[in-house]
């Protein structure tokens, strides 16, 4: 060799103690600056390219690194303990840093590296759907229809005519790229009459325009679970639209909104609701029919029940969407005061009214107890 070989830590740019993490790094930065590739100008490309790649091979192995440590060059020269055979292909270290063949990451830093995948996937929807609280609360299936882009049923998808082939594009060859030149440069892009596939349909179907897919109604199950919460956003794998030429569907997802009910609030596993009792139940005592998602229940009413007190009614609630637990149903019990009242009931009230001490009133009595001493205050 004319020239003198380089230190291998000098070539990375890096110090005798560095750590395999920090060589990598350096790697990287360097590999990616002097890729032939990136550099079809510069003769001396692929030789700084190919003292990279060396130089990272032998400080990423330990063994070789310690010979290197120890002896140098020499401990990589003909008859030296490991030969000249002992060295990978920098392209093949290169593939194995940045991780895939020609793909990922390459592509990213030099702008295409073979024929790219074009079956884009479909996008995805959202529905807004309307459920009653009834449905809401036990779950339902329910099966809309929607007008999507979905596969084109005279090419299966394909976008190719029935009978047609696909050929390798014209314009890249089959590359997916097309080099045009800048100044000194020249510029690797995508092939716009391709879009990059490499590939393209001889004939496009008529029906789709070669799109592969066409706007037609489908109908789409959907299976909601017993307790969803309003405003939750279900998913429908698969079922946005189709993608292009036989790409992956989208998802859809359904938005529930839940309708306001006539006779119940929901505050989330609890049901609320308020009940008219007579004022002679709340008096006496008795049951009153309380209204449930199930139909009628029966709750005991004592004597004594004041306007708005709170009675639960345990597990008429809602199922909870993630347990087995079920909530509670609250019915505030609103006592009526009788109107339009008869000469008869009239006169029986009269006669009650005048039988009743301050006993009868428990909550006046401790009102104006309380409000004695307020004026007394003031
Ligand atoms: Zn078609
Ligand atoms: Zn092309």
């Amino acid at each position: 060799m004319a020239t003198k070989k380089r230190d291998y830590y000098e070539v990375l740019g890096v110090g005798r103690n560095t750590s395999d993490e920090e060589i990598k790094r350096a790697y990287r930065k360097l590999a990616v600056k002097f890729h032939p590739d990136k550099n079809p100008e510069d003769p001396h490309a692929e030789e700084k390219f190919k003292e990279l790649g060396e130089a990272y091979d032998v400080l990423m192995d330990a063994d070789k690194r310690a010979a290197y440590d120890r002896f140098g060059h020499t401990a990589f020269a003909q008859g030296g303990g490991f030969g000249r055979g002992g060295f990978h292909d920098p392209f093949d270290i290169f593939r194995e840093v940045f991780g895939g063949a020609g793909g990922g990451i390459f592509e990213t830093f030099f702008g295409g590296g073979g024929p790219r995948e074009d079956r884009q996937r479909g996008s995805d929807l959202r529905y807004d759907m309307q459920i009653k609280l009834e449905e809401a609360a036990f779950g339902v299936e329910k099966e809309i229809e929607i007008r999507k882009l979905d596969a084109c049923d005279k090419c299966n998808g394909s976008g190719a005519e029935p009978g047609s082939r696909t050929i390798n594009c014209p314009a890249c060859g089959g590359r997916g790229q097309v080099i045009s030149s800048r100044g000194f440069f020249q510029v690797s892009q995508t092939c716009p009459r391709c879009r990059g596939a490499g590939q393209i349909i001889e004939k496009p179907c008529r029906q789709c325009g070669g799109e592969g897919r066409v706007e037609k109604p489908s109908r789409v199950k959907l299976k909601i679970p017993a307790g969803i919460a309003d405003g939750s956003r279900l998913r429908s794998s698969r079922n946005g639209e189709a993608g292009i030429r036989g790409g992956p569907h989208g998802d859809l997802y359904v938005v529930i909104h839940i309708q306001e009910h006539k006779i119940f609030q929901r505050e989330d596993d609890h049901l609320y609701c308020e009940v008219p009792i007579p004022f002679s139940v709340a008096a006496l005592g008795g049951e009153v029919d309380v209204p449930t998602l199930e139909g009628k229940a029966q709750l005991k009413v004592p004597a004594g029940t004041q306007s708005g007190q709170l009675f639960k009614l345990r597990g008429k609630g809602i199922m909870n969407v993630n347990g087995r637990e079920r909530g509670d149903l609250l019915a505030r019990l609103l006592v009526e005061v009788p109107t339009r009242l008869n000469s008869e009931q009239r006169h029986k009230i009269e006669e009650f009214a005048a039988l009743c001490g301050e006993e009868n009133t428990p909550l006046r009595k401790s009102f104006f107890e309380r409000a004695r001493e307020f004026f007394r205050d003031v």
